[in-house]
């Protein structure tokens, strides 16, 4: 317990900590992108025949870091919640509506085992949304082309409303469990890294926790927590 709550000290700092970082890496980035362009137009001809592509490497490699940087600043930007009270149910269904083609696709069974008790919790659903998404998103893409289970859970525990998102997939290797909500840390060729660093965000400022649980090749478990509405 205590160790979960150092974590979320250490997260939060962390967001903190890159939003700074971000906003500081932006000026200075400016100017070297302003300067590059400038050398481009005022070198001679002949030197810039011979080092023009130093310069266009200098451009496309402060895109990139500028790319970055607003994807970041973007993922972890706080706006006002706009709070009422939803159903667990309602919101976890309609995030699985999102996936839905992806998931038949692919052949996934779904196993739902809702909480039949009035499950109500007061948060921002579409924010909530985006977090369960992203959660079934991974889900989805860490299960083999056949076979692949998706769990749905939901139910009350010490006056919470826990979420349970399962998959039969890929797994976590150890070593990756303590990096996974960092900031573009990812094992996909393609992947931004950013989902589970908002989802993480989203949750918490919501007041709510989340946990991972996961073997490697044996599936994952992402424990969500919320406190019921009154
Ligand atoms: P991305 O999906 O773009 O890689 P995320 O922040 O959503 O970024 O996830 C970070 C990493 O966490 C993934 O690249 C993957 O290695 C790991 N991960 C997250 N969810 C799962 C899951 N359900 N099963 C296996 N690995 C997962
Ligand atoms: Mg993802």
């Amino acid at each position: 317990k205590e160790e979960e709550e150092l974590n979320l000290k250490k997260f939060s700092s962390t967001g903190r900590i890159a939003r700074l970082l971000a906003h500081e890496v932006k000026n200075p980035l400016t100017t070297i992108v302003l300067s590059a362009d400038q050398l481009q137009m005022e070198l001679p001809e002949n030197i810039l025949q011979e080092s023009g592509d130093l310069i266009e490497v200098i451009q496309r490699n402060c895109n990139r870091i500028n790319q970055l940087v607003t994807q970041l600043l973007e993922s972890t930007r706080f706006t006002e919640l706009d709070i009422a009270n939803h159903s667990i149910n309602e919101l976890l269904d309609e995030a699985l509506e999102h996936v839905k083609d992806r998931i038949e696709i692919k052949g996934f069974d779904i196993i739902k085992d809702y909480q039949t008790e009035i499950c109500n919790i007061d948060v921002d659903a579409e924010k909530v949304k985006i977090a369960l998404i992203n959660l079934i998103v991974n889900a989805v893409e860490a299960m083999p082309e056949n076979g692949g289970k998706l769990y749905l859970k939901t139910y009350i525990k010490s006056k919470q409303c826990r979420i349970e998102i399962k998959d039969n997939g890929v797994g976590i290797p150890k070593e990756n469990l303590e990096r996974l909500f960092e900031p573009f840390f990812t094992s996909k060729s393609s992947g931004s890294g950013l989902g589970l660093t908002n989802t993480q965000n989203i949750i918490l400022s919501h007041g709510g926790s989340i946990r991972v649980k996961s073997e490697e090749n044996n599936g994952t478990t992402f424990l969500i927590s919320f406190n019921l509405s009154s």
